[in-house]
């Protein structure tokens, strides 16, 4: 019998990575490679699994090696799952005694509850070892009878993603699961130091993966059926491979070879999505950004999203901060995606940018807010979109600037009102361009199950669908938007089943509102698409109506 060593995924969440489900990060999948290569059977758990049966404590206790990926360094909101508190990590620690006990992942640079607290480095207690540096190059250090420190080398971590693909399979959302591709690490504007706030210049100057690399690793995962991919960790996907300098220029041939080799990898993808993107690089390589960008929609799959790290659109903060781009060169940035993405397909936009704010930096002042507000009136007033607005506070890390310097708690009102303009002011007009009434979604994954359920579309920050039904948790449905909330859509399941639909579903027609509904259930069941239109009118949605 192999030794049999358990993966434990608490999550991780960094400013260049997500590892929440549907999310499954890379570490996990070069962690199973370096424990299979030991000879180890590889299994893998979720810390929802153990929050919903602590019987897993038991498994974990009679296996030869539990490992633990854990730590989030950009908070958020999660549907898919909720990363593991640091309570909880050392829980399991103290209460798994049987296996040796390592512990990974973004966890290594501190914790906090939440944004808008200081992240503290301290001592895990209940593990064996902490994983210092790249996981999966700690662990083989570790196995190999040194110490569990590792540097990232791409030559070692390559062979690992590929013998670590299948572990995907062992995912509670699987087939759904979107695998988090690595093509870089590092950042190039950390040669002065970085933005005060981020963790990415830990890692020094980019690394690069190889194409090769990377293609062979989306061969092995889609050998093992993975479908959704996301090329999200690295800092900016259009500095893939550029030269050297803070701003790199773009190199499009390097992104058509990557994104066709994808392709070529994973012939029937579903989903081929990017993330982060430095408005600098666009702003100030307008042309070759042009190239690549054009590059990317040529292979990926629409409905993307580029993530400019905006953070804020005061000028003085932004000098405060070495922040990468000012706000004039966010807005010529958001101009070029909407008019190189902005066409729709399948329903939706090719690629739109999303605009990050991060608050409580150093030099913030009230007026910061004013700005950030004006700003986004004017991509409004514009016409530009933005797929969505994502407003955090800073949870300021030990090493980075924003550790000692920062206005955490100075503008505590102000931050509320600003986020609450956003929410009512800016998201709703955005999501109305972004998604009009009768927008077909495709292959929405159902994640809540409830009288109102919500699901999501795999992808880079998908939009969050609520429908009046009670739908079976994991089923996946087409559906049609029929309202907008704050940061989500109102859709109801395709096609429209109108004599048997629920009165709460019903009233979310267009044409019928609360007042029709008895009207509606009455005259029920129609037979024809005219005896339907006698109440409720005519709507766009009436092509899916089912009779
Ligand atoms: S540009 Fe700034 S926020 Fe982006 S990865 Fe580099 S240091 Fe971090």
């Amino acid at each position: 019998m192999p030794a049999e060593a358990y993966i434990l995924d608490g999550y991780v969440d960094e400013p260049t990575c997500l590892g929440v489900p549907p999310y499954i990060s890379p570490y996990i999948r070069t962690v199973a490679g370096v424990l299979i290569g030991h000879e180890f059977s590889v299994r893998y758990l979720t810390i929802d699994q153990l929050r919903k049966d602590q019987h897993v404590i038991t498994v974990l206790d009679r296996a030869d090696l539990v490992v633990m990926i854990a730590g989030v360094t950009v908070p958020g909101k999660y549907l898919g799952g909720k990363p593991a508190t640091l309570t909880e990590i050392q829980q399991i620690g103290h209460m798994v005694r049987g296996p040796k006990k390592l512990i990974g992942g973004p966890i290594g640079f501190g914790y906090a509850k939440e944004g808008g607290q200081r992240a503290i480095r301290q001592v895990i207690s209940g593990f064996d070892a902490l994983l210092a540096g790249e996981p999966a190059v700690a662990i083989d250090n570790y196995l190999n009878g040194n110490e569990p420190v590792g540097m990232l080398d791409y030559s070692r971590t390559d062979t690992w993603s590929g013998i670590g693909s299948g572990i995907i399979v062992q995912h509670p959302d699987y087939p759904y699961v979107m695998c988090e591709l690595e093509t870089a690490r590092g950042c190039s504007h950390g040669a002065t130091g970085g933005c005060s706030f981020c963790t990415e210049p830990f890692y020094g100057m980019p690394k690069y993966r190889s194409i090769e690399g990377i293609a062979n690793e989306v061969a092995a995962l889609y050998a093992h059926g993975a479908r959704h991919f996301r090329v999200g960790r690295q800092p900016d996907i259009l500095a893939y491979g550029a030269g050297i300098g803070e701003y790199p220029a773009p190199r499009p041939d390097l992104l058509e070879d990557l994104f066709a080799s994808i392709r070529t990898a994973a012939p029937a993808l579903k989903t081929l999505h990017i993330d982060n993107t430095n408005p600098a690089t666009i702003a100030r390589h307008e042309h070759e950004s042009r190239e690549a960008l054009r590059a990317i929609i040529r292979y990926h799959t629409p409905g993307d999203v580029a993530a400019f790290g905006m953070e804020t659109a005061d000028p003085d903060v932004v000098a405060a901060n070495n922040l990468k781009a000012q706000p004039e060169e966010v807005f010529r940035a958001i101009a070029i995606v909407n008019e190189e993405g902005g066409k729709r397909r399948d329903n939706v936009p090719e690629l739109l940018p999303g605009l990050n704010f991060v608050c409580g930096l150093a030099g913030e002042t009230e007026m910061t807010y004013a700005l950030n507000e004006q700003f986004l009136n004017r991509v409004l007033k514009a016409g530009l979109t933005v797929r969505r607005v994502n407003i955090r506070q800073v949870m300021p890390f030990e090493g980075t600037p924003a550790y000692m310097n920062n206005t955490l708690g100075k503008h505590e009102r102000r931050f509320r009102q600003f986020k609450e303009y956003v929410r009512s002011t800016i998201d709703l007009p955005m999501l109305r361009r972004v998604y009009p009434i009768g927008t077909v979604l495709h292959d929405v994954h159902i994640e809540v199950s409830g009288n109102l359920s919500f699901g999501r579309q795999m992808g880079s920050y998908p939009i969050l669908v609520g429908i009046p039904l009670k739908l079976e948790k994991r089923s996946t449905i087409e559906a049609v938007v029929v309202d907008w909330g704050m940061r989500s859509v109102t859709a109801l399941p395709v096609p429209v089943e109108i004599n048997t639909l629920s009165a709460t579903a019903i009233k979310w027609l267009p044409g019928i509102g609360k007042h029709k509904v008895a009207a509606v259930i009455a005259k029920r069941p129609f037979k024809t698409l005219k005896d339907y239109q006698n109440i409720a009118g005519n709507s766009m949605l009436d092509p899916l109506l089912k009779f």
